[in-house]
């Protein structure tokens, strides 16, 4: 991921090496190049149209003098536009002063939900917390299932509706579609929640139902869920595959469910990770975690500074 962008950035930056000092089309040179090469990396327009406009203010009133040569000033400046776009400084879960802290992940089918909850539940356990997980994704066939074998991998418990008090459940397809009793996701989610109260676990992660486009029923119960649990933190989970998908996916997702972070999945892919790196600046919401794989250890928390850092190697 970011690997053509981060090799135009660098090129561009070396032009700059034998300047002793930038000309104002030295300057404009540079950002027209940098903002072809967010443009073709998928970063979304207005995002790409405050970076350059930012670089371009600084650049031109940057100090000649100094310990930095022209180039290293273009590139300290770019770097922390960078951390801008991504949020700024690196922002913690917050966990509730009265356990349990109860997290909710919404985002697409194929997202990477299902598989977050693990890693979550294990890097959470691993910090001493007893997270307990909630499969309240009664939609997509099978995703109980998963749940329970993801939860398996991670070590962390999994609370599901009992398969033969799913009204409507098919046993074949698993879909249970627009029930409201035990098959009702409000319901299961609150039911996962009081059995965490009851058995004292500290983090409940409630995983909730996908479409592969946004939709408003899809959306409502999302919606309807949050609103039953009242959790302390509501991730967004984005493929970063999506490419120019993104920005108003991220932006139906704040709308229906107000997220309060995100979650970049799929960053060890090869896609182009603009979208991605639009996503914080359009919500205004913090990348929070980031996943780069399939397995339950490939999770990582994320650091604006560092990945900015990674891009302009
Ligand atoms: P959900 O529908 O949102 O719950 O998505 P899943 O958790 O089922 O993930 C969809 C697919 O993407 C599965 O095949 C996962 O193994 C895969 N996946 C999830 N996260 C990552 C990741 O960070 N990297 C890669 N390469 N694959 C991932």
């Amino acid at each position: 991921m970011f690997n053509s962008l981060s090799d135009r950035l660098t090129a561009t930056f070396k032009n700059l090496r034998t300047k002793g000092r930038l000309s104002e089309s030295d300057v404009n040179k540079t950002v027209r190049d940098i903002r072809l090469a967010l443009l073709d990396a998928d970063v979304a327009l207005p995002v790409v149209k405050e970076f350059t406009s930012a670089v371009r203010e600084r650049a031109l009133g940057a100090e000649v003098s100094g310990a930095l040569n022209p180039a290293q000033q273009v590139v300290k400046i770019v770097n922390d536009e960078l951390v801008s776009i991504l949020g700024g400084e690196t922002r913690k879960l917050r966990l509730a002063k009265n356990p349990p802290t109860v997290i909710m992940l919404a985002g697409l089918q194929g997202s990477g939900k299902t598989t977050l909850a693990g890693k979550l539940g294990k890097f959470l356990k691993d910090q001493g917390q007893t997270p307990l997980l909630v499969a309240a994704d009664l939609q997509r066939p099978n995703a109980v299932t998963q749940l329970e074998v993801v939860g398996q991998r991670a070590g962390v418990p999994v609370f599901a509706p009992e398969r033969g008090n799913i009204a409507g459940h098919d046993a074949v397809t698993g879909a249970i579609e627009g029930t409201r009793s035990f098959g009702d996701p409000v319901a299961v989610a609150e039911a996962g929640i009081q059995e965490a109260c009851n058995k004292l676990y500290s983090v409940v992660i409630v995983d909730t139902a996908g479409r592969l486009a946004v939709d408003e029923n899809l959306m409502q119960q999302a919606a309807d869920i949050r609103a039953a649990i009242q959790p302390d933190e509501v991730l967004f989970v984005i493929d970063a595959m999506i490419g120019q998908a993104a920005v108003d996916t991220a932006e139906a997702f704040l709308h229906g469910v107000d997220f309060t972070g995100v979650v970049l999945s799929k960053l060890d892919g090869d896609a182009r990770g603009g979208a991605a790196l639009s996503v914080a600046s359009v919500t205004g919401r913090p990348i929070m975690f980031a996943s780069t794989g399939e397995g339950v250890k490939d999770f990582e928390v994320f650091h604006p500074d560092r990945m900015a850092s990674r891009i302009l190697d």
